[in-house]
């Protein structure tokens, strides 16, 4: 007799395209097959030692309990003063929890405030995992259509246009993923204002704040007015900026409304993060970092510039000026529906596809983006990878008619 049915909630959830095509280049990479791969969302550095010893010591010291579900009060105490010196973020202590990885933070957050049927906007293209998660909570993804013009940034305009009477919450992803995009400070004032305007709830996700090439410092929305701050939801992680993705150190800061609802579902899914992890975030958030993330950016804005310089030397494509995070994000539509080895390219899986068993160049298709004609790459690799990967996508679009 077969089985009873899975649950329902699971036959529309997606599994995370891009986990699966890094998976897919670690296999090939295993066959021996040289594999230039512009698809990792992490940093190809080490975690810093110092964060490693801080780390070693806490096993030592025993440090292998239970702790509070939302984190250490040493941590969260850390998180509050960086919050406050870098973000100009007011939280006390009590208004943070810790989770694993950004992705937590945002599914508590989504979890909190999200019901059956409410409608949560994004701006397309959009980090793949904001529908699943709302689709997880029962609730509606919104996907608005951006203009490439404006960096595909969402204006206050189109904002206004999407909602509805059961709009709840607006998604703002700045630095961007996919598309590298910055926000300004005066344009979150105006998506702030509509945000006032209809009483909705923000949801920043701030996890490449680090990552910001631009003369303006980053700003987080919460941080401009006091009706903003009681409003979003702030959600950041250690995962980029420390090198520590595998670590999941992820955290959010809210109203204590939202906190004590976050928390209650925290206790009953996961309970605390690993308590070593915690012991590690803190050296990762002294003053002894500083200098490693300054050097990682410095890093990353160097390969931005020369990534952009060797994209030049390929035709008919187009992509928005990335001002942060560590992806570029290309337009491929000129070469959909042409032609490449007697195949039609009907997208840009179609093309990703072709280049990593023509080319041996592992790039993302944007599809589970929002964009399906859009391919995005990151810049987490070595220089001279990067030099060596464009010329190859640039001989595979020379074969394209
Ligand atoms: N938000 C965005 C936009 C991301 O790109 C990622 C990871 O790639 C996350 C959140 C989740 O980060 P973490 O690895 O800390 O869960």
């Amino acid at each position: 007799m077969p089985l009873p049915n899975l649950a329902k909630r699971i036959k529309n959830i997606k599994t995370s395209s891009t986990l699966a095509i890094q998976e897919e280049v670690l296999k090939l990479k295993k066959e021996g097959k040289e594999i230039i791969s512009f698809t990792v969302g992490q940093p190809d550095f080490d975690t810093p030692i110092n964060i490693k010893d801080a780390a070693k010591l806490a096993l030592d010291n025993g440090y292998t309990k239970y702790t509070a579900v939302a984190g250490i009060i040493e941590l969260r105490e850390a998180l509050s003063k960086k919050l406050k010196n870098k973000n100009n973020l007011h939280y006390s202590p009590n208004n943070i929890i810790v989770s694993n990885g950004g992705k937590q933070s945002l599914m508590n957050a989504i979890y909190a405030i999200i019901d059956n049927n409410d409608e949560v906007i994004i701006p397309k293209p959009y980090w793949l995992s904001y529908t699943e998660m709302i689709k997880i909570a029962g609730g509606i993804s919104v996907l608005i259509e951006t203009k490439a013009i404006n960096s595909y940034k969402i204006t206050a305009d189109e904002f206004e246009k999407a909602i509805t009477p059961n709009t709840k919450a607006i998604i703002i992803n700045s630095p961007n993923n996919p598309t590298g995009a910055v926000y300004t400070r005066d344009e979150l004032i105006k998506l702030g204002e509509i945000a006032t305007k209809y009483n909705l709830y923000i949801i920043s996700d701030e996890v490449y704040e680090y990552l910001n090439y631009t003369n303006e410092k980053h700003c987080s929305i919460a941080s401009i007015n006091e009706d903003l701050h009681r409003r979003t939801i702030t959600i950041n992680a250690l995962s980029k900026a420390y090198a520590m993705t595998g670590w999941r150190i992820g955290y959010m800061a809210a109203n204590d409304e939202i906190i004590k609802a976050a928390t209650k579902i925290q206790s009953q899914q996961t309970s605390n993060i690993c308590s070593i992890a915690q012991y590690a975030a803190i050296e990762a958030l002294s003053d002894r970092s500083s200098s490693n993330i300054d050097n990682m950016v410095k890093i990353f804005a160097n390969r931005r510039n020369i990534l952009l310089n060797e994209i030049k030397k390929i035709n008919n494509i187009s992509y928005t000026f990335p001002d942060g995070a560590f992806y570029l994000f290309i337009d491929f539509s000129k070469f959909i529906n042409k032609s490449y080895k007697n195949t039609i390219l009907n997208n840009a899986s179609d093309i990703a596809i072709h280049l990593i068993k023509d080319f041996g160049v592992a790039v993302i298709p944007c599809t589970d983006f929002g964009m399906k004609n859009h391919i995005r790459l990151s810049y987490a690799i070595s220089e001279n990878d990067i030099i060596k990967g464009i010329e190859k996508i640039n001989e595979f679009t020379q074969e394209i008619n």
